[in-house]
């Protein structure tokens, strides 16, 4: 890098992301291109000579810009939001400026010490039993999702089970052919994958399954009989999943029971609260994460609704089993302060070997914002969801399918008593005719059968106006449909 020419372009970049911020509201909010629309548009190979930025610029305006979906505007009520911020921008810039590799604590001593401070202080935020602190067995690590968090506590799991029933007298191929986890039908799909991952058969993820009477939050009885009969059937149940704020509708499982649970079959007890983690920093939605104690491994993602940049999934173990089950030394990594156990060595907390020093975001979305802003940003978005709650709830055509715990309201246009698919069409058309308007966009689930749309509210430059516009939208929609 030669710092002038780095200065220069990086101003030229900084101002165009700043006219992008500023002009977002101008673009659809969902992109409206096609499948494999950028193959016509750029060349079949990369150029043999060096091209000018200002070319590169004018491709990205006029052809990567149209193909982009503005999570970050505020008019994007779709999925779970994925937070930017000034302050989460500049400690991504000064992450990728310094670029390093930080795997093992010699690698960038400051990444590896900023990481475990922010972290406490992040679990102090959420008031996370001391045991997720450093200082004990356990600590906290960034990972970049939630799919790798509970990938990689799933990994530590199966070590622990497998030598614990090893001890027992098992032989490993009947261990492995018997391990189960169990979990609700809301829990993210990413449990599945970390199944697939760590070599747990499908047949071998028990999903128990949720309805409207516990407003999707898994039953302990239910969860009780399914173990009871996993273990009639021979099977070695040994992680449990629970959920606070579930994907496709905010649901919170009671993790005290659950935690009860998992400790008289002896299992791993996982706490995901991709979404909802970041609303308990709120002493009002702290109650949330009661029975969290009882939990071996937790992660939210401050990514999602802290206003972290994307990626910064935060994961806090109790005790430290992890490293037993990633990690490795070869005598290539081997440094005198590892070989002493003085240092954490993040590398052995995750799958890959190299990793960014994403602490630095996180710290300066927590020193910029201070604690009282982050609660207030959450009360903010709490609020502005009320609202739109009370508009479904005024609106008579309208229908709200589960009540509402955070930013996300699930509702629907009632359909006619005798409409043959229970308003999938209907609202399935409703949901397409304001998405591709491009002036806001939404997302569905499905729940008990019934097609849900999902308003998720949680974005940094979200309004009151924003929101009011986007019912203004989807009750117009909803009238030209139903004339
Ligand atoms: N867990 C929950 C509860 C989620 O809502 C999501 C995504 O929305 C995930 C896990 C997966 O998140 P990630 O993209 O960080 O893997």
């Amino acid at each position: 890098i030669d710092a002038e020419e780095f200065r220069k372009h990086a101003h030229e970049m900084v101002d165009f992301i700043a006219d992008y911020y500023r002009d977002i509201e101008s673009f659809p909010v969902r992109s409206q291109v096609s499948p494999g629309y950028l193959k016509t548009l750029l060349p079949p190979a990369a150029p043999e000579d060096p091209e000018a930025l200002e070319d590169v610029f004018a491709d990205i305006q006029s052809k990567i810009i149209p193909g982009v979906t503005h999570w970050q505007s505020p008019n994007f009520f779709g999925y779970y939001p994925s937070n930017s911020s000034t302050a989460g921008f500049l400690g991504e810039m000064l992450s990728a400026g310094l670029n390093i590799v930080g795997f093992s604590w010699i690698t960038s001593p400051a990444a590896t010490e900023l990481e475990t401070i922010v972290l406490d202080w992040l679990a102090k935020l959420l008031k996370l039993p001391d045991e997720f602190l450093f200082g004990g067995n356990g600590g906290g690590v960034i990972q970049g999702t939630a799919s790798e968090a509970v990938a990689v506590v799933l990994l530590a799991a199966r070590t622990r089970a497998i030598s614990e029933n090893k001890r027992k007298g098992l032989a490993e191929a009947e261990i492995l052919s018997k391990l189960a986890v169990y979990t609700s039908d809301q829990t993210h799909s990413c449990l599945q994958k970390g199944c697939a991952i760590a070599g747990i058969p499908l047949e071998n993820l028990v999903i128990v399954p949720t309805d409207s009477s516990t407003n999707y939050a898994v039953s302990p009885a239910a969860m009780r009989q399914a173990l009871e009969d996993g273990v009639k059937q021979g099977l070695l149940p040994f992680f449990l999943c629970g959920t606070v704020g579930t994907t496709s509708s905010s649901a919170v499982d009671p993790l005290s029971a659950l935690g009860d649970i998992a400790k008289d079959f002896g299992m791993w007890f996982h706490v995901d609260a991709a979404y909802a983690g970041s609303a308990c920093i709120c002493p009002e939605f702290r109650h949330h994460l009661d029975g969290v104690e009882k939990a071996d491994s937790f992660n939210m993602n401050a990514h999602k609704w802290l206003l972290t940049n994307f990626d910064c999934s935060a994961l806090w173990v109790k005790v430290n089993h992890l490293v037993s089950a990633l990690s490795t030394t070869p005598e290539y990594l081997r440094n005198k302060a590892s070989d002493l156990n003085q240092v954490v060595d993040y590398k052995d907390w995750q799958i890959p070997l190299g990793r960014r020093f994403r602490s630095l975001k996180l710290w300066f979305v927590m020193r910029m914002n201070g604690a009282s802003g982050l609660r207030s940003y959450i009360r903010n978005h709490v609020r502005l969801a009320k609202r739109f709650e009370g508009f479904v709830r005024e609106d008579p055509r309208f229908q709200l399918l589960v009540p509402r715990t955070f930013g996300l309201i699930c509702f629907r246009l009632k359909p006619e008593s005798d409409d043959p698919d229970n308003g999938r069409t209907l609202n399935l058309t409703l949901l397409e005719a304001v998405n591709s308007s491009g002036r806001m966009f939404i997302t569905h689930t499905v729940l008990s059968g019934v097609y849900t749309l999902r308003m998720a509210i949680g974005g940094p430059l979200t309004q009151d106006k924003h929101v009011d516009a986007a019912w203004k939208l989807i009750q117009e929609e909803a009238t030209t449909l139903l004339r």
